[in-house]
């Protein structure tokens, strides 16, 4: 059997706080809403969250507040299995929270509030810094201070361990620091931020591609939605085809990708295998409402995977 990864998410939590309503209130308005839902939500959060039910080892570095959500936030990491450590309580910050307005003509209106996100410093990372040198990968997205970020990478490698990272949401990045990661792993609409080129024809994910490898990046990996993705590095690249499924809400699916491909890769598998496994594992995530709600267990994906790949002997899940 496959050694249980360790992986360490250095990044954000937040609380999703979704309303339903079938209008939008004008100024000064009340109204009732038709429905509510309360999530644990964030990319750091996330990824974590997939890694974890993956059957990986995993380990939080974040910061929530010292309000109701940030206990529940810890708690939610706790229940699932994710270490939290890391995790550092900021007295009078709040904790970050999204608002989500969903109406009927589906436009969602969304205010995040980054709150402790945006107070997790180097200092926090160089605290837990015995976690990282003791991990396999360490997992990287843009939602905390992009100093944070590159401090992270930074001592990554000089601990000699693997760095994934992705650039979400889009910002424009220092490519010297995030040539250094070993996975670099981006939507399309990412892909278009980072590079600064357009991503809409099969032309332009080549081109694309080839201008994230140009910067140093030892492998890229964009991710298509429904078209899947493609992996490329110096040796070549090649498109992995999504798995067929019925999306009710696509919510989070890169983040499922992530955070499984990390442990698939960790667990000694190649990168085309990896990458058509987290395909599968993110495209049951859109069969499923919410985000982290929607992520499913190894064992479930195990038999979901032998179900659609006969003669591949499911994994024993860690
Ligand atoms: P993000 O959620 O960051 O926008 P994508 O939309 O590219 O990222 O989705 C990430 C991955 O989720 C895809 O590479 C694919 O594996 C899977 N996925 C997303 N949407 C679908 C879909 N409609 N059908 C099958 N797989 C999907």
């Amino acid at each position: 059997m496959a050694r249980t990864p360790r992986i360490v998410v250095v990044g954000s939590a937040n609380t999703d706080l979704q309303f339903m309503s079938d209008a939008v209130p004008r100024g000064g308005e009340t109204m009732f809403g038709t429905g509510f839902d309360l999530g644990f939500g964030g990319k750091g959060a996330n990824q974590a969250v997939a890694a974890s039910l993956c059957g990986a080892d995993v380990e939080m570095v974040a910061a929530v507040g010292d309000d109701l959500l940030g206990a529940e936030t810890v708690r939610n990491f706790t229940s699932i299995g994710v270490r939290t450590s890391g995790v550092r309580v900021i007295p009078g910050t709040s904790t970050g929270a999204a608002l989500i307005l969903v109406t009927p003509d589906g436009e969602n209106r969304i205010i995040v509030a980054k709150g402790a996100n945006d107070l997790l410093r180097p200092a926090d990372v160089d605290a837990a810094a015995p976690l990282l040198a003791g991990a396999d990968m360490v997992l990287l997205q843009f939602e905390v201070p992009l100093e944070t970020v590159y401090h992270t990478i930074r001592l990554a490698k000089a601990h000699e361990v693997r760095c994934m990272v992705n650039p979400a949401p889009a910002l424009p990045a220092d490519m010297s620091v995030l040539g250094l990661a070993d996975y670099l792993i981006l939507n399309e609409t990412e892909a278009e931020v980072v590079t600064g080129k357009p991503v809409r024809s099969e032309a332009d994910v080549d081109a694309c591609v080839t201008a994230l490898l140009d910067t140093g990046l030892h492998r890229v990996i964009l991710t298509l939605g429904r078209r899947g993705a493609v992996l490329a590095s110096c040796s070549g690249r090649v498109h992995v085809p999504a798995f067929e499924v019925s999306p009710v809400d696509t919510t989070g699916a890169g983040d499922a990708f992530i955070g499984s491909l990390a442990v698939f890769l960790n667990e000694g598998m190649s990168d085309e295998e990896a990458v058509t496994r987290a395909n599968l594992y993110a495209a049951l995530s859109t069969t499923r409402t919410g985000t982290q709600k929607s992520f499913v267990k190894r064992q479930w994906f195990e038999s979901e995977f032998a179900r659609r790949r006969p003669g591949v002997s499911p994994k024993a899940p860690q």
